[in-house]
């Protein structure tokens, strides 16, 4: 049986290492990628598959973890280099009819839109293959088990290949040579009891690698699901105590205190200026503070008035 190759591609997201990965596994005939980046990292995706002698139309599967722009937006312009595409069902329409995401995006970053994302062409409808939790998908010798896993998003998978777990951005965002993590609890959808029960549902698991798609893959899952419930924890304690300060909070000055927050936080761990932009970019902090609001308003106001 051919031996399977798994390699960390670097899309070197606005010039910088380790922000965005999409990871290759290779088995024979078999390409696979989990993520394609958004579309302004083509060049970077390109030049990862030309490090293996490979072109984007050799690629012959795409899976995502969930769709937001910087996982899935070159996934329209994979599909139609050949590759087939699979999505969580709540993710699928996007996919096909990307309108309503590109617009809520515009709404965050404006002008900048562009430069950040590039295009997000959809996935051409015969390319997409709409893949229910637990149900393996196979490609040739290789077996992907998804799991379904909301709380930064309702249509999130991980996926379970051999003893490693790609986990998109539910078991949090970490850079390599830091024992450092944060939780990306960004608006819409943000779920604090599902992200803890998708956390759960990964426990139930067995894998001795875990790798997050901002960035790479490391051995000790266990810590990272541990510190992934502390900082889903550190943040509901966080909203709670704002809203007890102050009912109605300025937007602002929630996300200032939470940047804040994190910068003290990265300073206590010693991370330096640059990794401390790398986490930035893959993970604004001020867009927590959104998330955590809008989780606030919708969740737990109801629980309290009740
Ligand atoms: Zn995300």
């Amino acid at each position: 049986m051919a031996q399977t190759r798994i390699v960390t591609l670097d899309l070197n997201f606005q010039g910088r290492p380790q922000a965005i990965a999409s990871y290759l596994i290779r088995n024979g005939e078999a390409v696979v990628l989990i993520e394609s980046g958004p579309g302004s990292t083509l060049a970077g995706l390109e030049a990862g598959l030309a490090n293996e002698g490979l072109s984007p139309r050799d690629v012959t599967h795409l899976l995502l973890t969930h769709i937001h722009l910087d996982h899935a937006g070159a996934a329209g312009w994979l599909s139609r280099q050949g590759a087939e595409v699979y999505v969580h069902p709540i993710g699928a329409p996007h996919m096909l009819n990307p309108e309503k995401l590109i617009a809520s995006a515009t709404r965050i970053y404006g002008d900048r839109m562009d430069s950040l994302w590039g295009e997000f062409l959809p996935v051409s409808p015969e390319k997409l293959h709409v893949i229910g939790d637990r149900e393996s998908i196979i490609i040739g010798n290789l077996e992907f088990l998804p799991t379904n896993t909301p709380g930064h998003a309702e249509h999130h998978y991980a996926y379970l290949f051999e003893d490693i777990c790609f986990t998109g951005d539910v078991c949090g965002v970490r850079i390599p040579g830091y024992q450092y993590l944060r939780c990306p609890m960004v608006p819409p959808e943000l779920h604090l009891e599902r992200w803890h029960e998708s956390i759960k549902r990964l426990r139930e698991q067995s894998f001795a690698r875990i790798a997050p798609t901002h960035f790479g893959i490391y051995d000790d899952p266990e810590w990272q699901l541990r510190v992934v419930e502390k900082g889903l924890y550190d943040a509901e304690r966080w909203i709670d105590k704002m809203k007890a300060e102050d009912p109605n909070p300025p937007i602002e000055a929630l996300r200032e205190s939470f940047t804040t927050w994190m910068v003290e936080q990265g300073a206590a761990f010693g991370l330096s200026e640059d990794v401390v932009k790398a986490y930035g970019l893959a993970n604004p902090p001020g867009m927590s503070a959104d998330g955590l609001l809008r989780y606030w308003k919708k969740f737990k106001n109801v629980a309290s008035t009740s």
